[in-house]
């Protein structure tokens, strides 16, 4: 899938949520602070003029304590005035310039020798203790209510030193009818003198003020909470959709299994088992772990002939099989491996194991226990495997990749009446690049005419007298060079470009026997090979006749092989050709007589002038018995139907002297010469002592 197609499905999948959820935390997010800081605000009032109340009052008290004191010159006088003064519960102490108590509320109080700390909690109490403390911060004695501090007050030195006296942080639970109290010191310099005075007074957040102040964040709160549902329903709305969207993007429509697309965003496991070598050259590879770790592979699972399954059962039979097919490949599957419908009746796997070979038994496995479990034994199933183990063979880049070349590998098996698997291979590649490339160009390379015949001479065994020739093409490509045919007819076979490459043959070939006549030559028949699509051509035979009547030469100097494969088509239509083409005069021959299937019975129907034996009967240790048993017996078969025979791929002096000896006709092969260029093939007949080839009169008369 491409890139811009990819990123659009992954956009859909993810459409709406996050800017939905985005949203509802912001709103959140904001409703929260709303609440926090009017709550926080409402208190802060509470607590600021409850203090600055407290503060206001410490203030008057210690200008009282200073006025008394400079009436009557004694603390204790100051502090009873004070105690008088404030009227309350409040607690007060005079302390001098170190820290130590001088007077305070309780005669007789303080014993000076005692520390602040001890008197303080003589005086007043455990709890007043406690209390005091509540201000101070005994790791470094600032003051927790140091923002409020008088500027001409050092209460931070203060609280310094009642912490070097070792006072604690404490809290109190007096007056529980509030929902806080918190009891505190303000110290104040009493003017005029060195002394201080600490108040203790207390912050209280009464029920009232809470209740009100709750009613404030609940009013609020309700306010903001109507748009936070709101965006909250729509987060729900957008997940509730987006999982709608998912089910319907990754759900194929015939199986209503999982799709490739699913497979694709889902194959996590691939990137995680993969080694992380993939892509380097195999000598750059670390040597291979002792042990053999779990690797994944892609399938391309395939049913063939589905189209004809449909054909014969009808479409929807034909899906509900691939609906079972899903279903049965997903029961087969281990943990952490997936399968997916791909298209037609193809299907993907992700399967994980430790050698190509175990997937390859796994796929093998799986294939005969869904045969099994469909019933029908005649289902054929294809599959070609991937396995990413970072080796050599390892060279797709995604998971796209991998299928595509785990197909390869599937097509590379051959059409056959069984089920079958192949591994894909860097060869495998090659070969399908070649192919392309060679597609690629095979128009623009037959115009410009890099295509040559050579000549590959046939001679009579006994006298090794010239008989005849076949052509047979060459490419010489300015960019491959000499290109043999195996590689490039079987593509052309498969594609159909071989009636164009036969044409050509058959026209060159024409036009060299015309200028060879016209020279004077004693030509031979020289045979054109015309393949089996060929024939599908109706007027096939007049259109062989009119290649070769725009050269004007005798149709007799033609000759046409048939490959024995040809035989196993039309064979109505291949009669009629053959006949017409007798008709006009051109001889036909048999081409690779005995390869592959027997063509006993097609010897039988079509009036053939040649019987070409294939060389594999000359390939190898065939000079056993059995071997010369059947060349000899096809010699007289042929001679009983009245047909000239030529012993193809003869390489050695017994085998030529073998077929002599048994009246074979002519013979084909490397022991007498190679395919060759025209030019040689003129050199090695037409000149000096060579000058009598032998004529094509002559082998007609015969
Ligand atoms: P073929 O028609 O059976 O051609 C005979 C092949 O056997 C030729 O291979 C030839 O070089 C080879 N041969 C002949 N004698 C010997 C021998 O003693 N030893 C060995 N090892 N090989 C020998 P070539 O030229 O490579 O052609 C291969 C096949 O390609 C041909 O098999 C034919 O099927 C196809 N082909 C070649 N040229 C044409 C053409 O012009 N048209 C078509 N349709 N097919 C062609
Ligand atoms: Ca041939
Ligand atoms: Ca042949």
């Amino acid at each position: 899938m491409s890139e811009s197609k990819n990123r659009k499905l992954k956009r859909l999948r993810k459409k709406h949520i996050w800017p939905s959820v985005v949203g509802l935390m912001i709103f959140g997010l904001i409703s929260f602070l709303i609440i926090f800081s009017n709550m926080s605000t409402l208190i802060a009032y509470f607590v600021m003029t409850d203090m600055i109340n407290d503060f206001d009052r410490a203030q008057s008290l210690a200008t009282v304590c200073a006025n008394e004191y400079a009436k009557s010159k004694s603390w204790e006088q100051a502090a009873e005035c004070i105690m008088v003064g404030s009227g309350t519960d409040a607690s007060a102490a005079i302390i001098d310039g170190e820290g130590n108590f001088v007077a305070g509320y309780g005669k007789p109080t303080f014993d000076a020798s005692r520390s602040f700390r001890e008197n303080i909690s003589e005086s007043f109490g455990e709890k007043a203790y406690v209390e005091l403390s509540l201000m101070l911060d005994t790791e470094n004695g600032d003051s927790v209510f140091e923002g409020i501090e008088n500027d001409d007050v050092d209460f931070g030195e203060i609280v310094s030193r009642a912490a070097a006296q070792g006072f604690i942080i404490g809290s109190s639970d007096e007056n529980v009818s509030n929902i806080f109290t918190y009891y505190y010191w303000i110290g104040f310099p009493i003017e005029g003198t060195d002394n201080r005075l600490l108040v203790r007074d207390d912050i209280v957040l009464r029920n009232r003020d809470i209740i009100m102040v709750m009613t404030i964040c609940i009013i609020v709160g309700g306010l903001l909470i109507i748009p936070c549902i709101f965006l909250l329903a729509n987060v729900i709305r957008d997940v509730v959709s987006i999982g709608k969207v998912r089910k319907l993007i990754y759900t194929d429509p015939v199986t209503g299994g999982h799709n490739w697309l699913y497979l694709e965003h889902n194959c996590g496991i691939i990137k995680k088992l993969r080694p992380k070598t993939n892509g380097k050259a195999a000598s750059e590879q670390p040597a291979p772990a002792k042990r053999l770790e779990n690797r994944p592979a892609m399938v391309n699972f395939t049913m063939r002939k589905y189209r004809s399954y449909c054909s014969c059962h009808g479409v929807a039979e034909g899906e509900a099989l691939l609906e079972r097919i899903d279903v049965l490949l997903k029961s087969h599957l281990r943990k952490n491996e997936i399968s997916a419908h791909y298209s037609e009746a193809e299907f993907a796997l992700v399967l994980i194991g430790k050698t190509p070979e175990e997937i390859q038994q796994r796929v093998h496995d799986i294939t005969a226990k869904i045969t099994t479990a469909l019933g029908h034994a005649h289902l054929i199933f294809h599959s070609g495997i991937y396995f990413a183990d970072g080796g050599e063979n390892d060279i797709a880049a995604d998971a796209a990749q991998m299928y595509n070349y785990a197909a390869s590998a599937k097509n590379s098996i051959r059409e056959c009446e069984n089920s079958a698997s192949a591994l894909f291979n860097k060869e495998l590649l090659n070969q399908q690049l070649w192919e392309h490339r060679v597609e690629a160009c095979m128009d623009e390379a037959l115009a410009n005419e890099e295509f040559e015949v050579y000549l590959q001479p046939k001679y009579e065994p006994t006298t090794g007298t010239l008989r005849g020739a076949e052509a047979l093409i060459r490419w010489i490509s300015p960019t491959d060079g000499f290109v043999s045919p195996g590689r490039f007819i079987p593509i052309f076979e498969r594609n159909g470009f071989i009636t164009k490459i036969d044409d050509y043959m058959i026209s060159h070939v024409a036009a060299q026997q015309a200028k060879w006549i016209s020279e004077g030559k004693k030509v031979v028949p020289v045979s054109v090979n015309v393949s089996r699509a060929h024939f599908t051509q109706a007027d096939l035979a007049e259109h062989i006749r009119d290649l070769v009547d725009a050269y004007g030469v005798p149709h007799s100097v033609i000759e046409i092989e048939l490959t024995e494969s040809a035989f196993f088509d039309d064979k109505g239509a291949l009669l009629s050709t053959v006949n017409k083409l007798k008709a006009y005069g051109f001889e036909i021959s048999m081409d690779d007589f005995g390869a592959g299937y027997s063509s006993l019975n097609s010897l039988k129907d079509l009036p053939l002038d040649v019987l070409k034996l294939d060389a594999e009967f000359f390939r190898g240790n065939n000079s056993g018995n059995r071997g010369e048993v059947v060349v000899s017996e096809a010699i007289k078969l042929a001679k009983s139907l009245d047909m000239r025979i030529v012993a193809e791929g003869v390489e050695k002096k017994e085998q030529v002297d073998f077929l002599a000896k048994h009246g074979c006709d002519m013979i084909q092969g490397f022991y007498f010469a190679k395919p060759m260029p025209i030019p040689d093939f003129e050199q090695k007949h037409w000149s000096g002592s060579n000058a009598d080839g032998g004529s094509v009169f002559e082998a007609a008369a015969r």
